[in-house]
């Protein structure tokens, strides 16, 4: 098993054994992410399970388990078919399949071809996908989606969201090895682990996966009116663009609004709350209005000229600026909705919203002011009350962003493609969770554990990941040093137990973890092929990409790269993909480096190749999300 590296990487017998440490433990992880990493992987626990087997398999010294055997049987046959009848040869053998890597030039001039099946067998983990990122328009919907999906799989609350995980935790819960945990940061950021039931602190390592909730949208700004500029009798909302969206992907579609409102609380209920005795109790209320409340109309081709047409451009103040309603008299003299909200009333427009038997005067009408709330368009506060159910005057304040409400849906003629919005990144999001929830599950992959497996789903990626909350954030480093720290006190009755002071135990930990920082890739276009270097050109339903740059744009560097193909050719998993930007191309970037850096902890970039990111709708291949059968 140390021997995977050979020694000669390194020259001194003290790093030899500490990259072999490494390898180990990347072996490990490689394991796990066939158990739960991001997509292509997750098939194989799926179908480990399926077999039900408990076997474990030997190969070279190392115990493999067996998901790594299981794998493979389920090496798709594409990257083999120059060699074999691809109907005959999907159950790829070592032979075959070091005949396609020999091949592996020739193979490059031949057409790519998928097989039907293997769609069709794709199709029902990328519809949990797709569920799941509808499910997730926004960060802070992302992260409680997935605290529902490992709430019913029994993971536990561990840290309080104000707490700093440093510092205090639940007085109710404590780790344990075998213990299933999650917490929160600003609920949009989220890190979720397993502890194995053989880890013992200060000789165990933490196997991170990392993905991040947010995706390039339009923000709602903090003074929401624009009732001081009503032009063509329309009331329009003040947005803000977060990230690099590709802002024209936005025009004429059917927008709404989603994220989270502050409530002040009339009384006292069993829910989030902020704030205390002194302070009004402020609740956190998540909202998603399901329709299309909201557009960015373009501009009629016949108004622009020849070369505003070619320039395809538009200004991001004063063009990107939605539609939220006509200017009605009146229109806010009704009352507000109250009582229990029918269903047809959320849907059926927005007059609907305005019939009730309770409630409150006209927002026109009030008279409060706070030096907030009379900056906000009235329309949008009323449909936020309605939806809540709260009082108008009730609303503090709120973090929304909009979102296309069009479905997910497959695509191509063999739906061999899905397309929707945020794929990057909430396609590895909902792999991280699902794969860890049924990792969880499985007790025997538990109880053979010697390390904490964490996945971690960052806010702000999009932004550069330098808040509070996102991946530049203390979070992962903090979290390794005080869930090392829960768990030694938790074996003070252990003998294997050593004392050792946070920063011993957290080095200790760092040098024997792992970052599988993951993230989507730009698969080659067809219409843009040019843009690919021809030697480092991903391309869809062909697996996972290492992401790569000397400048470290990303964090890969030989050695994980190394311990990665080696772990897949092992595995027989198909051929990793490889990505650098062309020299004469900017490069995008993601949490790899900047959670490197943090932590000291070795990284990958890797992701699945994908198009149009950063579209409000985006497409990748459907079996990137599994393994063929
Ligand atoms: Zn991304």
């Amino acid at each position: 098993m140390l021997q995977l590296i050979p020694v000669s990487l390194n020259s001194s017998n003290k790093d030899n054994i500490h990259i072999a440490t490494i390898v180990a433990r990347i072996i490990m992880i490689m394991m796990m992410l066939m158990l739960f990493s991001n997509t292509r992987f997750i098939y194989l626990h799926h179908r480990c399970m399926a077999y039900g087997t408990q076997r474990k398999y030997a190969s070279g010294g190392v115990t493999i388990s067996r998901s790594m055997a299981v794998a493979t049987a389920l090496l798709p046959s594409t990257v083999s078919s120059s060699s074999s009848s691809s109907s005959t040869s999907r159950r790829y053998t070592t032979t075959t399949r070091g005949t396609a890597l020999h091949a592996g030039s020739k193979q490059a001039l031949l057409p790519i071809s998928l097989d039907l099946n293997w769609i069709h067998q794709s199709k029902d983990i990328a519809k949990q996908a797709l569920e799941y990122i509808d499910a997730s328009p926004d960060p802070f919907h992302a992260v409680q989606t997935s605290i529902d999906k490992l709430t019913q799989a029994g993971f536990l609350p561990i840290y309080s969201e104000e707490s700093n995980t440093a510092t205090a935790a639940s007085s109710s819960t404590k780790i344990q090895p075998g213990g299933k945990y999650f917490f929160t940061k600003n609920r949009s950021t989220l890190i979720a682990f397993t502890v194995g039931k053989k880890f013992i602190s200060g000789q165990g390592g933490f196997k991170i996966i990392g993905a991040h909730t947010d995706s390039p949208n339009l923000k709602i700004k903090t003074r929401s009116t624009k009732r001081n500029q009503i032009t063509a009798g329309c009331i329009q909302l003040a947005v803000e663009c977060y990230g690099g969206g590709l802002w024209h992907t936005w025009f004429d579609r059917d927008l709404s609004i989603s994220g989270r409102v502050f409530v002040r609380q009339q009384q006292k209920e069993e829910e989030e709350e902020v704030g205390d005795d002194t302070f009004p109790r402020i609740q956190q209320r998540l909202i998603k209005l399901d329709r299309p409340i909201l557009r960015i109309p373009n501009l009629a081709i016949h108004l622009q000229s020849a070369q505003e047409r070619e320039a395809f451009s538009m200004n991001k103040e004063d063009h990107l600026v939605p539609l939220l309603a006509m200017h009605i008299k009146n229109a806010l003299n009704k009352p507000l909705e109250g009582g229990k909200q029918q269903q047809e009333h959320v849907t059926d427009g927005i007059e609907s919203t305005f019939t009730s038997n309770q409630t409150q005067s006209s927002l026109e009408e009030m008279d409060e002011k706070d030096g907030w709330i009379e900056y906000q368009e009235p329309i949008l506060l009323h449909l936020l009350a309605s939806e809540l159910q709260v009082h108008i005057s009730d609303i503090v304040d709120f973090e929304l962003n909009l979102f296309d409400t069009q479905k997910a849906s497959f695509g191509g003629a063999f739906s061999e493609f899905v397309h929707s919005a945020r794929l990057d990144n909430l396609a590895s999001c909902f792999m991280a969770v699902q794969g860890l929830i049924d990792y969880s599950n499985d007790d025997k992959g538990i109880s053979e554990d010697e390390d904490v497996s964490m996945i971690a789903i960052f806010d702000h990626e999009e932004v550069g990941s330098g808040s509070a909350t996102g991946a530049g954030s203390p979070i992962i480093k903090e979290a390794v040093e005080q869930i090392s720290m829960d768990l030694l006190e938790s074996s003070f009755n252990s003998s294997s137990h050593t004392p050792m002071s946070s920063a011993s135990l957290y080095a200790s930990a760092a040098a024997r973890s792992f970052i599988l920082s993951v993230d989507q890739a730009h698969a080659q276009h067809p219409n843009y092929a040019s843009k690919h270097e021809k030697g480092h050109a991903p391309i869809m339903n062909h697996g996972m990409v290492i992401k790569r740059n000397n400048n470290q744009r990303y964090a890969t560097n030989t050695l994980t790269g190394l311990v990665i193909r080696e772990v897949a050719r092992r595995a027989q998993l198909p051929p990793v993909q490889e990505f650098i930007v062309r020299n004469d191309c900017p490069c995008g970037s993601t949490i790899g480096p900047v959670l490197s850096s943090q932590t000291g902890i070795r990284a990958i970039d890797m992701g699945c190749p994908q198009l149009s990111m950063h579209s409000i709708r985006e497409t990748m291949g459907t079996c990137d999300c599994t393994l063929p059968q």
